[in-house]
């Protein structure tokens, strides 16, 4: 086809950006064409219509250019990517066709926009590389595999590198995982896109689609083109400098990975990624997927709000960075205990110095997004406004230090001097900028007077010009005597005196006519067109002078990066610390002591959630003490609404809290460092995902039960009932028992199951707590307080009745409850349940519990034969047909 040179441009275009959509600057519009134009016209409802109308109509569709972000902005919540290409020359001095250039592919993963990003959320890129399943399989002696030596003398376990990068920040990090913990890491990155080899089947389709899949070449996975990237950004020989070791390879493959798809995309320097900082498995508290989900922490089930969730309770940061900071911390708690007391040392200094902690607040509040500003301009995506911020932000550095002098607490003495003030930069941000900058460089008008001679001397030109012209006219009405005359301008003509026709005779021969409208003519003389020139160059010089004193100031930002981008970190953690205490103080928090023995010991505990949500003084608080003594195995038993979830959550919650550093709702708390915490909790919601319930719930289940510790906390919530009952019971029975003899690991069992509550009986570190309620005019009252020993009965259709279900229904269920209690229960009472004797080594092996006879069978043996009549026999046989029945 004859393609005009713009579409041949266009096609040039198109073939670097692979399936992004083009958007083609075109003057004031951004264009789309061909299956774009039509792909864009359905996804945001713009016009469709054609260039070249002639034999080949090509569909076109396109926005004005100053809509961009908002475009952008849907078209990348709707999945697309998108690659922007500029005219890279002024049009007026274009030889020929406008240069024009893509100069950044704009995915989910890769935003540094702000007006495209949630301040208070991180915005990762993640990149997988798992090995390929045709590697060697003694992936020990391969280089591109890397593994130890472990590998020759067991099975290997198969290991993903993971890494994930935060191109709005600079934060880049990357780590070696077993492979069956990816969708966990997932889970806590909540990546907006993630990069997989284009051969690599690891993520299933619906993964795929939540995490917003991109495929990459395979060979930029591969070790030496990923280390020869990383080497060549960071201009290193090799990686080892920053900590990596040699079985470290699956990481650095999706580094280098993810580097590339950067420097692909973004076409820009990429200095403000400083470091690839390993992620050591073990350094922090384990926590799967589901149980992030089960425990709310930072969404909540149903929604998927933030509002709702742990994170929104705890989040009392002023700034950005604090709360991507504290979202990050909550993610991944703390094991160390001297770590988790380094932080807790922090906020009790904060929390007991009320005033210092409010100034520091208040300072920090005029701190701006450091990291991002930093980070846009790194990339050279930068305004007048976001230098003014950086200036704004430096001057409140000085300050904040001042306030942490002289602190006893190691981690805010640490704090204090990591911050670096820069005074020359904050002195040079404050003499050269205004106060309120623009968004634009090119317009100017934002370097403040004084900071430039030239600069005032051009700006001099340009207004004394300006006044000279209105001297000018006011010279030529008096020589000429035409009262009317004016100067005017356009951008076509320059400036022109205009004189209307009714004076014609008057205009002197100097005059020189240069255009005629319908009742004046418009005319030009020499000395306005020397004017003319001087004023307009005098503008046009100051405004390209001063963009380039914006550069100058940009790079002397820039230069600054590192110290800055260390500053910024610390001042998040500043305003994580002061937010935790500033929380403390609100909510009447206490300071946890933290052991490394394996107990759990708090007193009046309450959930931060519903603490945070209900009245004043209208939670209920519990104790729990397990561990030791106290048992380890916690079954609560009691009926449904009493609030069993309530409390198994919150042991995990304030645990979990304690981890991270911030003090805890409760009078008094002992936390025994845990190594993961799982939490079984409801599983409605999996439904959708296409799997039965009761899969789901075993699935999780099975891998609690082989990977939990005799260090883990672990906490379920009535399993087994996505089957019959006796199904449910048996299984619940039987995992009480193996996390009890075989794992070990703190654990709050709740249950409706009552019959449970025998195995206190036989396990010695089972202990049976229940939920108290009051039964008042065959109602219930929940007191939501747990108490010691078992719940007797379940008190479900108590509830039911509480929810509404018909009275009848309501009678004939209890007449079908006693019924089968009488069937069930022995004449103590008791459940006639009796499981089969454990053998403790055994291997675990499900049984049936062996029920009772059926009823009539007692009944047949107490007739006396003798003294009944062969009539009355036979009634009594219609009669047993007739119970068989119903
Ligand atoms: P269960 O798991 O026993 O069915 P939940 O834990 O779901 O019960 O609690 C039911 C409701 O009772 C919750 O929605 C909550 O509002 C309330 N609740 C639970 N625990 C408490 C408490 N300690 N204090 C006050 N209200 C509570």
């Amino acid at each position: 086809m004859n393609l005009s040179p713009m579409m041949r441009q266009y096609e040039d275009a198109k073939a670097v950006c692979g399936d992004a959509l083009l958007l083609f600057r075109m003057g004031d519009f951004y264009e789309l064409f061909y299956e774009d134009a039509k792909t864009i016209a359905k996804a945001l409802g713009l016009t469709l219509t054609s260039r070249d109308k002639g034999e080949n109509p090509i569909p076109m569709a396109g926005f004005p250019y100053h809509q961009l972000d908002g475009y952008l902005a849907k078209l990348i919540r709707q999945g697309f990517r998108v690659a922007v290409c500029e005219q890279v020359e002024d049009p007026r001095e274009a030889k020929g066709i406008v240069r024009r250039e893509v100069q950044r592919i704009v995915t989910a993963g890769t935003l540094t926009d702000d007006s495209l990003l949630d301040p208070r959320e991180s915005n990762l890129l993640a990149s997988v590389y798992s090995i390929p399943t045709s590697a060697p399989s003694k992936v020990g002696q391969s280089k591109v595999e890397g593994h130890g030596k472990e590998e020759r003398t067991k099975k290997p376990v198969p290991m993903i590198g993971l890494c994930w990068v935060e191109l709005s920040t600079g934060r880049f990090e990357a780590g070696t995982y077993p492979r069956a913990s990816l969708l966990d890491e997932l889970e806590r990155l909540e990546p907006s896109e993630v990069l997989v080899r284009d051969d690599d089947a690891i993520l299933s389709k619906e993964d795929a689609d939540r995490w917003s899949l991109s495929r990459r070449p395979a060979w930029q996975f591969g070790i030496e083109e990923a280390t020869r990237v990383l080497n060549e950004h960071f201009s290193v020989l090799d990686l080892s400098g920053m900590g990596w070791e040699p079985n470290d390879a699956p990481a650095i493959s999706a580094a280098g990975a993810a580097l590339a798809y950067l420097q692909e995309t973004q076409k820009v320097s990429l200095s403000h990624i400083r470091q690839l900082i390993p992620a050591r498995v073990g350094n922090s508290l384990e926590i799967d997927a589901a149980t992030r989900r089960s425990l709310e922490l930072t969404h909540t089930i149903r929604g998927g709000d933030r509002e709702g969730s742990l994170l929104e309770v705890l989040d009392q940061t002023v700034t950005a960075m604090g709360s991507r900071r504290l979202y990050d911390w909550l993610a991944s708690p703390l094991i160390k205990r001297d770590a988790i007391e380094l932080r807790l040392g922090a906020v009790e200094e904060l929390f007991r110095d009320s005033r210092g902690r409010q100034a520091i607040r208040d300072a920090l509040d005029e701190v701006y997004d450091l990291e991002r500003l930093l980070a846009r301009i790194a990339t050279s995506r930068t305004s007048p406004r976001d230098l003014r911020q950086v200036g704004r932000s430096i001057a409140e550095f000085p300050k904040i230090k001042t306030l942490l002098d002289s602190r006893t607490s190691l981690r805010l003495q640490q704090i204090q001097q990591s911050i670096e003030p820069c005074p020359e930069l904050k002195s040079r941000l404050e003499t050269a900028l205004e106060d309120d900058c623009p968004l634009l460089a090119k317009d100017g008008g934002f370097i403040r007077s004084g900071f430039d001679t030239r600069l005032d001397e051009l700006r001099g030109l340009a207004v004394g010009g300006k006044e000279w012209i209105a001297r000018y006219q006011a010279e030529q009405i008096e020589s000429t005597g035409i009262t009317s005359l004016k100067v005017g301008f356009t951008s076509v003509f320059g400036y022109y005196l205009e004189v209307t026709n009714t004076h014609k005779e008057k205009i002197p021969v100097h005059f020189i006519r240069k255009q005629t409208l319908k009742n004046a003519e418009r005319y030009i003389t020499v000395e306005l067109k020397e004017y003319e020139e001087k004023v307009l160059t005098a503008d046009d010089s100051a405004k390209r002078l001063e963009y380039d004193l914006f550069l100058q100031l940009r790079d002397d930002v820039f230069r600054h990066t590192a110290l800055l981008q260390q500053s910024a970190g610390a001042l998040a953690e500043l305003d994580v610390l002061c937010g935790l205490a500033e929380l403390a103080v609100k909510r009447s928090y206490v300071k946890p002591t933290i052991v490394d023995e394996s107990i759990l010991e708090i007193h009046e505990g309450r959930h931060p959630v519903l603490d945070a949500r209900l009245p004043q003084g209208e939670f209920v608080p519990n104790d729990t003490m397990i561990g030791s003594e106290h048992g380890r195995v916690h079954l609560i038993t009691g009926p449904n609404m009493a609030g069993k979830s309530t409390y198994i959550r919150q042991v995990a919650l304030l645990t979990l809290m304690a981890q991270m550093g911030s003090f805890v709702p409760a009078r008094q708390a002992t936390i025994g460092v845990v190594d993961k915490i799982f939490a079984r909790v409801g599983a409605s919601d999996e439904l959708s995902r296409g799997q039965s319930t009761f899969m789901v719930e075993m699935v999780e289940t099975a891998r609690i039960m082989n990977t939990a510790t005799d260090r883990s906390l672990v906490i379920l919530d009535e399993i087994g009932r996505g089957t019959s009952t006796y199904d449910g019971l048996s299984l619940a029975w039987a995992i009480v028992e193996h996390v009890h003899d075989r794992i070990g690991a703190r654990t709050l069992f709740a249950t409706h199951y009552h019959e449970l509550i025998e195995l206190e009986k036989s396990l010695s570190g089972v202990r049976n707590m229940n939920v108290s309620v009051k039964e008042w005019d065959d109602n219930v009252i929940f007191l939501h307080r747990i108490i010691r020993g078992g719940a007797d009965r379940s008190y479900g259709i108590h509830v039911a009745r509480l929810a509404g279900i018909p009275r009848e229904v309501n009678e004939r269920a209890k007449d079908i409850l006693a019924q089968l209690e009488i069937n069930h229960l022995n004449k103590y009472g008791e459940s006639k349940i009796s499981p089969p004797p454990r053998q403790k080594d055994a291997p675990i092996q499900l049984t049936l519990f062996e029920w009772d006879e059926h009823p009539l069978i007692d009944k047949i043996r107490s007739i006396a034969v003798g003294n009944i009549t062969p009539l009355a026999a036979l009634q009594l046989i219609e009669t047993w047909q007739k119970e068989l029945e119903r």
